[in-house]
């Protein structure tokens, strides 16, 4: 085997408790195709070094990708990133442009728009262009609706039950959309908003919240079931932006309960929300560990849990060892994805 590129650092963190001292990793076709000791690599292409602490590409699970700039969120270490709502005709070509070879910015996923109910959140907020939401008046309207995202390729599909903002799906529409996305093999994610909105998501089945609810302290049995049952895309620090204390604490209370109670949490910032810089987000790691979350867990909770054979993500280099100081992760020396490498330590010739 040849790889196209190896990038070799001091240490790889491939994964909780698993660290190989001099690792590296190579990439083929895009994809990682090796990793080891350097010392043991097979043949490259091409290859970087440096004093460096190598991890798996960042995914951000909760973005909204048209307030930021692809080339910059890249340089910043996000090689993933999922769209959790906008208009299909704008944000399916960018998906499909993101998996081309010369494409300068992360991976994108999208979920399409929000399903809601007519009026419902998010169709009359100011930061959302016509086509966010689809508003859905009938269950008729549901399948229809589900089928076309399918089509389109999303990877998942979002509801609103945001009552604070407007009306919103009732409990028969909710679960025909929850049906429909299972059909079709998609999970379907919400954002709850508003007293008893997290505990109507959990009982109609959702597999994921967009956001850590806020509203409420969630009871202890409900956050057993969640932890069993869903994904929490973690969102905590856009209450600290907003200055909303009680939302912040509620959040990082209900996130380090589901986390303690086994749940699976995942690294979102609701890119776009508020000056949430376009990179890694050093705010949200820190309330990551404030909720509990021990430095491996914080950084399995960005990069898909460990490093894996035949991934997209990539790796990227960081000037400092992140599990003794978590704000490493802003410090992007490198990032090694598809078959390039790019970042300011590295030599554009090298
Ligand atoms: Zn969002």
């Amino acid at each position: 085997m040849t790889l196209d590129l190896l990038i070799e650092g001091t240490l790889l963190w491939c994964g909780p408790q698993e660290l190989i001292d001099g690792g590296a990793v190579g990439l083929s076709d895009g994809r990682v195709a090796w990793y080891g000791r350097a010392a043991d690599a097979p043949e490259a292409r091409r290859s970087v070094s440096g004093d460096w602490y190598l991890m798996p590409g960042v995914v951000d699970h909760h973005v909204h990708i048209a307030f930021a700039e692809p080339a910059r969120l890249l340089r910043g270490g996000l090689t993933r990133v999922h769209d959790l709502a906008w208009p299909v005709d704008q944000v399916m070509p960018l998906a499909e442009r993101s998996l081309l070879p010369g494409f300068d910015g992360p991976v994108v996923r999208s979920y399409g728009p929000m399903l809601t109910a007519p009026g419902g959140y998010c169709s009359r907020a100011e930061w959302a262009p016509e086509g966010t939401a689809w508003e859905l008046s009938g269950l008729g309207q549901v399948d229809a609706a589900v089928a076309r995202l399918a089509g389109l390729g999303v990877i998942g599909v979002k509801v609103a039950l945001n009552a604070e903002a407007g009306p919103t799906l009732d409990d028969l529409m909710l679960g025909a959309v929850v049906d429909a996305a299972h059909r079709h093999g998609l999970p379907v994610a919400a954002h709850a908003q508003g007293r008893g909105q997290a505990r109507r998501a959990l009982l109609a089945g959702v597999d994921e919240f967009a956001h850590t609810p806020w509203t409420e302290r969630i009871p202890e049995a409900e956050v057993a079931a969640l932890a069993r049952r869903c994904r929490m895309h973690s969102t905590l620090n856009i209450h600290a932006s907003d200055g909303n204390g009680e939302g912040l604490d509620n959040a990082v209370a209900n996130l380090g309960a589901f986390w303690r109670a086994g749940g699976d949490v995942r690294y979102g910032t609701d890119l776009g929300n508020g000056p949430i810089p376009e990179g890694v987000h050093a705010g949200e790691v820190a309330l990551l560990a404030g909720a509990g979350l021990g430095p491996e867990d914080v950084l399995a909770s960005m990069a898909g849990y460990r490093l894996r054979l035949g991934s997209r993500d990539g790796v990227i280099a960081l000037g400092a060892d992140p599990r003794e100081n978590l704000a490493a992760v802003t410090d992007v020396r490198a990032v090694a994805v598809q078959n390039r490498v790019i970042g300011p330590g590295v030599s554009p010739g090298a």
